[in-house]
């Protein structure tokens, strides 16, 4: 026998639960990396006979095979049985504390590691749910055996000297006819559920209490559970007809730097019934709350469907409940799913269809992530930077997606959010070295684990690396441009000296060459300037500088039969470019090399980005060059590198002021 209390022994329960994990260790998850995944886990309870529901001979239509399985009658054949396993089978006789301790308690440590967790009570009206849910104060039930524990926990955890504080608020709600009414505030009407940028679902306008003890946690639920009691009186039954969400979130700010900051949120559901309405025989409002509450449940099953099937579109938005729901099925949470089954006859198909309802929700997977993030003051001095703003610019800055949530959920939160967003609006401007840090802070905390910081991880960030990226890729173009530009060129000069273009061209054909637009700076190859010794025939240009000549060249050919190597004579055109030009260009180029910046070189034919930071660099080493041949002398350019390079910009030269005019 266990002869401690109670609350001692869940304490040593909680702790054994989440020693092994390391409470603030962070999760392996991070922004970059895809989070492992956590199966939605199943379990099943079976209520015992209560009196009222079991007739004089009444045999269950379902048993349990052990604790993870059991069966039930197969209407279609009455010699079989229907198997089914699942994560956990808790019999008629299991009690309050072994549906907690095996199921739930498990699930709570990831509250504390700024992670998600939502436990659901699923079955047909009578099955067990809210005794599963709430309990009595004689046989507790989940929600306060968890808010016991989590408030001990985070006492604890959050205790001065610890290194973080902690601070846990609840809400409670009811979706009844797709209407979100607020439970601690009936006034409140029907509220919106909304999705911030970063994925998390809020309901804006919805109250958060803070609790720090049980008897806190008393005076809020109570009231607001008659709220819906009263209302179950006077509207038949609605406490069945509606679904009820008590959400527990769990602040965390650490102590000392880099002062992150984690939000875990735990949604503890008690589901309207999953019964076959048609099967009850509604009318009027019934009917009309039959449809609404089908309406969920309908969706919710074709939620959990196209999760199963991995379908890429997942109907979340189509009810109240699954959107609320979006995060904790096949989203961020840890999440499981208490499906309640009765043990009568009379209950044999809503037994079954729930059964395979838990069955489906068994393959969903989940992919739960550490919610952190960084405090405001760490970035104080890109704060300086946010106060040059004026608050219009500030708006401006801001961006739609912000506008749109901000964390609307809690009054005093928005302004710090908004704040720590419009931060990023300067980012731009920010000091080259601290945006670098920022990131590089930022890239840190993902390969830790940790889910990336608001200020960086958003869409503001995305947009900076993008902007970087576009200049990069400017210069790219650039560089092609210029390729391109050479290629042309290239193209050019092969033309100028094509065989098969000649023999239909005469030499004199190529006169307009000097005169082409493309002619730009554009390098022929094939130009030589020197004087060639095999000179036959001059052709005539209309530029008196450069002469197209004629020239005879013998090819070796080679045969395959013995007849020997013959000899070809080859015509072979060249350009020819008179002293007075080179001498201009050598000279223009010259005056580039020495006052050019480097981008003005890279106006130069052969002149990449790179070869031109050299040349800049050899000028601010060396001095101004005294000669183009101080290029090779430099080592920047080696001899044929140099005479292409004279070759390509000289009569490149050559032919935009024949283009031009003279300048
Ligand atoms: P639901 O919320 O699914 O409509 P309830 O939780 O109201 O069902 O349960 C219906 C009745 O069955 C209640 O009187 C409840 O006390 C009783 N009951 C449910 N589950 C158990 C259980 N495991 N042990 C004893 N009584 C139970
Ligand atoms: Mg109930």
């Amino acid at each position: 026998m266990d002869a401690r209390s109670p609350s001692q022994r869940r304490r040593r329960e909680m702790a054994a639960v989440t020693s092994g994990a390391g409470r603030c260790r962070l999760s392996k998850v991070g922004a970059g990396r895809r989070p492992p995944p956590a199966r939605v886990r199943v379990a099943v309870r079976l209520r015992p006979f209560v009196d009222g529901t079991a007739g004089a001979d009444d045999t269950p239509c379902v048993r349990g095979l052990d604790s993870c399985s059991l069966e039930i009658a197969n209407w279609r054949n009455h010699q079989e049985t229907l198997k089914y396993q699942f994560d956990a089978f808790y019999g008629e006789r299991s009690s309050q504390q072994d549906v907690y301790t095996g199921s739930v308690q498990p699930i709570l440590r990831h509250l504390l590691e700024g992670q998600n967790a939502s436990v659901l009570a699923y079955g047909p009206t009578g099955a067990g749910k809210t005794h599963t849910m709430l309990g009595s104060p004689e046989q507790p039930g989940v929600i306060p055996r968890a808010l016991m524990d989590l408030l001990q926990l985070t006492r604890e955890e959050g205790a001065e000297g610890r290194p973080w504080a902690l601070s846990v608020t609840m809400s409670y709600l009811e979706i009844y006819q797709e209407k979100v009414l607020d439970l601690l505030d009936p006034a409140s009407g029907d509220l919106v559920i909304r999705e911030d940028c970063r994925g998390n679902i809020l309901i804006p306008g919805l109250t958060h209490k803070p609790i720090t003890s049980f008897a806190d946690f008393e005076r809020h639920f109570l009231p607001a559970s008659r709220n819906r009691t009263v209302g179950a009186t006077r509207l038949n039954q609605r406490s069945s007809r509606s679904h009820a969400v008590l959400l527990v979130k769990v602040d965390q700010r650490e102590r000392l730097a880099p002062f992150r900051q984690r939000e875990g949120k735990l949604y503890l559901i008690d589901l309207a019934g999953s019964e076959d309405n048609r099967r009850t025989g509604n009318k009027g409002l019934r009917l009309k709350e039959s449809g609404a509450i089908n309406t969920s449940l309908f969706v919710l099953g074709k939620v959990v469907d196209a999760l199963h099937q991995g379908l890429p579109r997942v109907p979340y938005r189509d009810s109240k409940l699954t959107r609320l729901l979006q995060d904790s099925l096949g989203g961020s949470a840890h999440s499981i799913l208490i499906a309640n089954i009765a043990p009568e006859r009379c209950f044999y198909l809503d037994t079954l269809s729930a059964l395979n309802f838990a069955a489906r929700s068994k393959e969903v997977i989940n992919r739960p992530f550490t919610n952190e993030s960084l405090q405001l003051h760490v970035l104080a001095p890109v704060k300086l930077s946010q106060k040059e703003l004026g608050p219009s610019e500030a708006k401006k800055a801001r961006g739609p997606e912000e506008e749109k949530t901000g964390n609307p959920e809690s009054p005093a939160a928005p302004a710090s959010a908004s704040q720590k967003f419009s931060l990023l609006q300067k980012l731009s401007s920010m000091d080259p070295a601290m945006l670098e840090r920022l990131l590089s802070l930022d890239r840190l905390l993902g390969s830790q684990g940790t889910q990336g910081t608001p200020l960086l991880s958003t869409p503001r960030r995305e947009r900076m690396v993008l902007m970087k990226t576009v200049e990069e890729k400017d210069l790219e173009i650039q560089r092609l441009k210029m390729k391109q530009k050479e290629l042309e060129a290239k193209e050019l000069a092969q033309e100028a000296v094509d065989p098969t273009e000649r023999e239909n061209c005469s030499p004199t054909m190529l006169l307009p060459l000097a005169r082409r637009r493309v002619t730009v700076a554009k390098p022929l190859k094939k130009a030589v300037v020197i004087p060639l010794q095999l000179i036959q025939e001059q052709a005539a240009s209309p530029n008196p500088d450069i002469h197209i000549l004629k020239k005879n060249r013998k090819r070796k050919l080679e045969h395959v039969d013995a007849s020997g190597p013959q000899e070809k004579a080859e015509d072979c055109w060249e350009l020819q470019l008179s002293s007075g030009l080179l001498a201009h260009g050598r000279q223009k180029i010259l005056q580039l090399l020495n006052e050019g910046s480097a981008r003005d070189l890279q106006s130069l034919q052969r002149i990449g980005q790179k070869t031109a930071q050299l040349i800049v660099g050899c000028r601010e080493l060396h001095g101004p060059f005294s000669q183009v041949e101080d290029l090779k002398r430099v080592k920047v350019l080696s001899g044929k590198q140099l005479e292409s390079f004279l070759k390509a910009n000289i009569l490149g030269f050559a032919a935009a002021s024949q283009c031009c005019g003279p300048s």
